[in-house]
């Protein structure tokens, strides 16, 4: 049976109900699965379902039962029904569609409208379904920082979820308007959203330091993360790159054994690493293409092996790519670098702000990946070219992407996949900009405007936001991160 190790101390060992319950390991790193080799499967058994059909939850049962096979058959083929059903507009969850010479696989069909609902319908349950393995009688504080979608999503996922308390810290001034307003007026009694005066990097160290320094904020209550360092919810990313291979199948476009490009608009390094573990899962699968903006550490790392935080941090119409310090990075280091080096390199970025990793671990990483980046202006071109082509309106993060495919000069002649996180309508006032026209004054109007002029469908979850109470009114420095947590723990909200 796989066990976790944290990517800093692999004599730390857990079964996987532990590490999503964790969230982040004790020593502040992240868990992993111990053996890659172990993921291995014939990824037939993935994309066939018993019958025939194409079947996500199959596929999403096939894969869970790998990584967490602590929770039983049984239990997974419950909590995949629980988290997929009559959630997500598509049926086939993540659709896949072929624009231009690209297949663009759209993930934002959940109820918040972007790509992290495929993994924050699935983490409230297998949190709740951990406590319930683990015996564990604490109250789980999930604490979120997020760039922007992760916030709503979780918000949404957790609402109401028993025995579950969630806070979102959000970058001041850092996300859209519909972003903000889809988090402050979020449902349910367990939940809060604050605003952090600082960017998504400033937040996202807050809240990793508060797993060390306080892991029990009060008397009953334990943290956990909702982020995609929490292994719960990078696992249900795997799965659709499996639904994707399949979709690919069935259109004709690949005979069985092609192997697939990637373009992944990548922040923290999560859904890129997601399709890392399919790889490694055996899917057949060319190279994963990192796109970034014009925050390009992870280009810059992926050219050279050097990762230097150190450099400017633009604020980008791609929002929930404003990232320097890429998390998830750290799970791909210790497969390649192994442990000592992992922890070396960490210690390095967090003292010095850089590292750098020799060149026979570079030349293993560029066996798979490639890193390319694109400025807000490439992306935006992408997105008039695109509609005024091909009719396909997408949305800033995806056109990253598309510029950074367009950009390749290193072609493999396999199927490009684009992975499309968000949908237009939540970036409106940027996606109008790109479309020649000017924006409104209010992102309602801006959404209002792009309908009419693409008759692109609104997403049910955005229609609703304007006009909605306002719940979440907090706006915090970082050094006031502790004890806001610690007042609402004990106050539950
Ligand atoms: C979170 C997010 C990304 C980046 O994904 P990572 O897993 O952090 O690399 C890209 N696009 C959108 C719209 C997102 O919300």
């Amino acid at each position: 049976m796989i066990q976790y190790i944290s990517t800093r101390n692999s004599e730390h060992k857990v079964r996987s109900a532990k590490a999503i319950l964790d969230g982040q390991a004790p020593d502040g790193g992240l868990y992993i699965p111990e053996n890659l080799d172990a993921l291995k499967l014939d990824y037939h058994d993935v994309i066939n379902s018993p019958s025939g059909a194409y079947d996500f939850r199959h596929m999403a049962k096939v894969v869970w039962n790998v990584f967490f096979p602590d929770y039983g058959k049984d239990a997974i083929d419950e909590l995949v029904d629980k988290s997929y059903l009559n959630k997500f507009s598509k049926d086939e969850i993540t659709p896949i569609t072929k624009v231009g010479d690209y297949y663009v696989l759209e993930l934002y069909h959940g109820p918040t409208a972007a790509f992290k609902d495929v993994a924050l319908s699935a983490l409230p349950n297998l949190l709740t379904k951990a406590r319930e393995l683990c015996d564990f009688s604490d109250e789980t504080l999930i604490l979120t920082a997020t760039s922007g979608d992760t916030g709503s999503a979780a918000l949404c996922g957790f609402s109401d979820v028993p025995g579950t308390r969630i806070i979102v810290f959000y970058p001041e001034g850092g996300v859209s308007e519909t972003q903000k307003l889809q988090m402050v007026t979020a449902a349910g009694a367990n939940t809060c959203a604050a605003a952090v005066r600082g960017n998504f990097d400033d937040a996202q160290t807050g809240v990793k330091s508060l797993f060390r320094s306080i892991p029990k904020p009060c008397e009953g209550v334990s943290l956990s993360s909702a982020n995609s360092i929490n292994i719960g919810r990078l696992v249900p990313q795997i799965v659709y790159y499996f639904a994707a291979y399949r979709q690919l199948l069935d259109m004709g476009a690949i005979k069985d054994g092609d192997k697939l490009d990637f373009t992944v608009p990548t922040g923290n390094f999560g859904d890129i690493m997601a399709g890392y573990f399919a790889m490694k899962m055996g899917l057949p699968v060319n190279k994963l293409i990192c796109a970034s903006n014009s925050n390009d550490v992870l280009t810059e790392f992926l050219q050279t092996g050097h990762y230097d935080r150190r450099r400017t941090f633009f604020k980008t119409t791609s929002p929930s790519m404003d990232i320097l310090v890429s998390s998830n990075l750290e799970r791909l280091l210790y497969y390649i670098c192994g442990e000592e080096n992992t922890r070396k390199y960490m210690q390095e970025l967090s003292e010095k702000g850089e590292y750098q990793i020799s060149s026979e671990e570079l030349g293993l990483i560029r066996e798979v990946f490639c890193g390319i980046a694109s400025t807000d202006d490439e992306g935006s071109k992408s997105i008039g070219a695109t509609y005024s082509e091909y009719h396909y309106l997408m949305d800033t993060h995806t056109a990253i992407a598309w510029a950074c495919a367009d950009k390749n000069e290193d072609k493999s002649g396999c199927p490009n996949v684009i992975l499309s996180t968000a949908s237009p309508y939540k970036f409106c006032r940027a996606v109008l900009a790109a479309l020649g026209e000017e924006p409104e004054a209010s992102d309602e109007a801006n959404m209002n405007k792009c309908h009419e002029l693409t008759g692109a469908e609104i997403p049910a979850g955005l229609a609703g936001i304007f006009g909605r109470e306002i719940k979440h009114k907090d706006v915090i420095d970082c050094d006031e991160m502790k004890d806001y947590v610690v007042a609402k723990s004990e106050g539950r909200i």
